[in-house]
Parts: structure tokens; C-alpha cells; sequence
């Protein structure tokens, strides 16, 4: 029997991801379908005519392999794509091609940072396999028919299988944001979870911790299908943790299917039994020769790979104390981490107290509007800012430590407990500020000083 108390949350993500190519992953039509008439960016090869031949395309296997990389996987330099069979009607050739048992990339990992108790905390999350596939045709349903379009059919597909190791919903959040952040970062998809252009699957159960600490998986996994949202992911996930979690308290065992999220109701239901694997009937695809990479092109991929968003953010926590969640805005596109980089490099003889933090600052408040990317408008308004912030505060200080060595009478009536003499303090001050700071400041500043 199992106690229910010994119950915890098991996760493993399937994402997918359609690639940003010009043109699709076996034809020549073009990949991006956004916004086009449906069935335009077709032809006999993705509209699966017999006879016609695919070639892959190698700008996919190039974004393929980089993101690998990027998810620290090892990299296939030999592997053949496999035909994977089903019948749907947006699937024309009654098989999908994509790669069974030799993946591009193996074996990787995503680190992933978190905010823990004024703590940042570091945790990898283990890639079973990156592979790339072609993406299926769209259907619509609409006013009680189905409609097909078939422009999305063979649009370059990587699909990215982790272990299942998350046991916190917060901890799929974020790791999914990194997988989107790292795919932009390496300009392989725009990956909009609203617009279909990555996609999650979530696989959630509820494994028994033995007291080892190990966690023992129990022998079911549901899967969670049509989550188009990083809001729906989490409420998905969790309404399914407590759907199981109320299974068990019954005393039965939660069935293996898949789910859809219903996001108007907030709930998951049950949509099918799931297919073994032996039901594809994989086999390799025979229109294709078997890919063996150059060991050169390998390199070059690996020699231009750009250091990653996860390693940038621990250099600005680490270097110049951001706050992580500052740090993530910055790194939310590379053109703004260099955007920063830039400016701070570009104002360091300013002299500016805490630079690093008030730049971040600015950048991310939009306390400094960033207009059109301008380093010098940006630079000036920060300087009008705070350069003179930072003229106003010495001003402060010094008239302060006048005030104060000027009327000792004053000083001694106040650390007599007299409210008054501090007021004539401030306001002593303030005729020489001549309403270059407000006096809540000056009284902050004069406060200080007779307190230390
Ligand atoms: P299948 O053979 O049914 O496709 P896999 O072992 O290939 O299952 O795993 C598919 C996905 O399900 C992976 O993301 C994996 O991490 C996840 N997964 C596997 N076992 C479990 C489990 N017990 N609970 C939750 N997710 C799981
Ligand atoms: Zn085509
Ligand atoms: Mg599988």
C-alpha cells in the first residue's frame, strides 16, 4: 500500500518547436505560414503525392544540432530519419517523417536558476533527446465542418523530450521560459506558445518517495494535450496533480491516457487511450540516405554557439550583484544584454554610484525609454538622470555637515529629545539648497549624521 502522504508530483515535458527556415523541412514551399491563404505553400512533396521525393533541409539540421548543443547534448554526426505511422487527416502521406532511435542530440541537460529565499539556487533538469520531424497540417473546425490547411504541412519540427524530472509546477514554468529563451537566443524559432509555434506536452503522475529520498515511479503516465499558454501550462498541471492525487485517496490507481485542457472550464478530460509505440510501426525512411556530418561542420556550429543566457545571467549576478529577476529581464534577448553591456562599458568614468544596478534599472523600469535601440539618447537621459542625482546628493551632504558644524546649540537641544531644533536644522539647509533636493531628503541626510 501506498501512503498517501509519500505521494509526490513526477513531470517529464515533451516540446515542440517549429524551426524559423525559409523553407519547409523536405520541399521547397516556404516554412513561414503565418498570415497566408491556406493551401498556397504546398506541393506534391508536403501534400504527400506518391513518388515525390523529400530532401532535407540542411539549415534545419543546422538549428537542430545548435540547439542540442545548447541543451549540452551529444551530437549524432550519422542518423536517418524514420517514417512514423498514424491516419489523420492532416497528415497526407499517412506517416509523419521524423527520427526514431537516432536522435540528433542525446543525453543533455538545462540548467535553470531560481529565486529561493533571497537565494539564487542553480538546478539541471536532464534532455532525454532533440530530434527534428515535420509538422503536420492545420485543421480548423468551424461552424460544424472541418477545414484542412495544408501550409503548415512540413514545416521543420524539433521535438525536445526531457527525463522526467520536475516535482513542482514552478519548476516546469521555468524551465519551459529557459527552453523558450535559449530557442530565441539561438535564433532557431520565435516560439510563441499563443501562436502554436512551440507547443508543450506535459507528462504528469504522482511517484512514491521512498524514504531514501529516491522517487519511485509509478507504473502510468497521463499526458496533457492543447496547452497554449504559459498560464494554462501551470493551471493544467496542477488541476491534473490534484485529479490523481484524488484518485489515490480512493484507492485506485490513476489510468494511463491523454488528456486535453479544457481552458474554459479549467480542467483536463480524457480524449484517448494511449498508443503503444509499436502501433507506428517506425521504420527508416527509405527516400532518404542516412546523414553523416563533417566533423568540421559539427565544430563550426559548436566554435559560433553564443555563450549561453544562463551563463550570462550568473556573470551579472555575480559580477555586478543584479537581482536575478532584473538579470532575466536582460537576458530575455541578446540584443538587450548588449544593449547593457554597451552602455556600461560606455559609462564607466561617469563616476555613477551602484552603475551596473541603477543601468539594469533604468533599462528595465523603462525609467529610461529605449527608444529605437539609441545608446546616445539613452546614455544622455540616464546621465541627466542620475548623473545629477548623484551632483544633488554631494551637494546634500556637504551643506548638511555645514548646518550641523555650524550650530552646535541646535545639535545638543535635539539629542535632548527637542523635535524642534532638527526642523530649524533642515531648514537652515534648505536656504542654501536653494530647492535643489526636497527637504524630506536633507532631513534624512541631517538625520543620519547626528545619529551616527
Ligand atoms: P512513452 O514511451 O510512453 O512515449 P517515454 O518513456 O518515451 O514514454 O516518455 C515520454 C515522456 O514522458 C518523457 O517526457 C518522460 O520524461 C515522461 N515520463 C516518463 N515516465 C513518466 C512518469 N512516470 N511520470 C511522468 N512523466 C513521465
Ligand atoms: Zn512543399
Ligand atoms: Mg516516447
Amino acid at each position: 500500500m501506498i501512503d498517501l502522504k509519500n505521494l509526490v508530483p513526477v513531470i517529464g515535458l515533451e516540446i515542440h518547436v517549429e524551426v524559423n527556415t525559409a523553407s519547409k523541412m523536405f520541399c521547397q514551399c516556404r516554412a513561414n505560414y503565418f498570415g497566408s491563404e491556406p493551401n498556397i505553400n504546398v506541393c506534391p512533396v508536403c501534400l504527400g503525392y506518391p513518388g515525390a521525393l523529400p530532401v532535407p533541409n540542411i539549415k534545419a539540421i543546422e538549428k537542430t544540432i545548435r540547439l542540442a548543443l545548447g541543451f549540452n547534448c551529444r551530437v549524432r554526426r550519422s542518423f536517418k530519419f524514420d517514417r512514423k505511422h498514424y491516419f489523420y487527416p492532416d497528415l497526407p502521406k499517412g506517416y509523419q517523417i521524423s527520427q526514431y532511435d537516432t536522435p540528433i542530440g542525446e543525453n543533455g541537460f538545462l540548467e535553470v536558476d531560481f529565486e529561493s529565499k533571497e537565494k539564487v539556487v542553480y538546478k539541471k533538469f536532464r534532455i532525454r533527446r532533440v530530434h527534428l520531424e515535420e509538422d503536420t497540417g492545420k485543421l480548423l473546425h468551424e461552424g460544424g465542418q472541418t477545414l484542412i490547411d495544408y501550409n503548415r504541412s512540413g514545416v521543420p519540427l524539433i521535438e525536445i523530450v526531457t527525463e522526467p524530472d520536475f516535482h513542482e509546477v514552478e519548476e516546469v514554468v521555468r524551465f519551459v521560459e529557459e527552453v523558450q529563451r535559449l530557442v530565441r537566443w539561438l535564433d532557431i524559432s520565435d516560439a510563441d506558445m499563443e501562436k502554436g509555434s512551440m507547443r508543450l506536452e506535459p507528462n504528469v503522475s504522482l511517484g512514491e518517495k521512498l524514504l531514501s529520498g529516491e522517487i519511485k515511479l509509478l507504473d502510468y503516465k497521463v499526458e496533457l494535450k492543447n496547452i497554449n499558454s504559459f498560464r494554462f501550462a501551470r493551471k493544467a498541471v496542477e488541476y491534473e496533480i490534484e485529479r490523481q492525487r484524488k484518485i489515490f485517496e480512493k484507492g485506485e490507481v490513476p489510468k494511463q491516457e491523454t488528456r486535453g485542457y479544457d481552458e474554459t472550464r479549467g480542467i483536463t478530460f480524457s480524449q484517448r487511450k494511449k498508443e503503444a509505440e509499436q502501433d507506428y510501426r517506425y521504420f527508416p525512411e527509405p527516400d532518404i540516405p542516412r546523414v553523416e556530418l563533417k566533423e568540421e561542420f559539427v565544430e563550426k556550429i559548436k566554435r559560433e554557439l553564443p555563450v549561453l543566457p544562463i551563463k550570462e545571467r550568473r556573470e551579472l549576478i555575480e559580477k555586478y550583484s543584479l537581482r536575478l529577476s532584473d538579470a532575466l529581464v536582460l537576458t530575455r534577448e541578446k540584443r538587450l544584454l548588449d544593449f547593457y553591456k554597451q552602455l556600461l562599458k560606455e559609462l564607466e568614468n561617469e563616476k555613477i554610484e551602484k552603475l551596473p544596478q541603477r543601468l539594469a534599472n533604468a533599462i528595465v523600469n523603462k525609467k529610461v525609454k529605449i527608444e529605437d535601440w539609441d545608446t546616445e539618447k539613452f546614455k544622455e537621459r540616464f546621465l541627466q538622470l542620475f548623473g545629477k542625482v548623484e551632483e544633488d546628493l554631494v551637494l546634500v551632504e556637504k551643506v548638511a555637515r555645514e548646518v550641523i558644524s555650524s550650530f552646535p546649540k541646535a545639535v545638543q537641544d535635539f539629542k535632548k529629545g527637542k523635535e524642534n531644533a532638527l526642523m530649524f536644522l533642515v531648514g537652515q539647509a534648505m536656504r542654501q539648497i536653494r530647492g535643489k533636493a526636497k527637504p524630506n531628503t536633507v532631513k534624512g541626510k541631517i538625520l543620519e549624521m547626528l545619529r551616527s
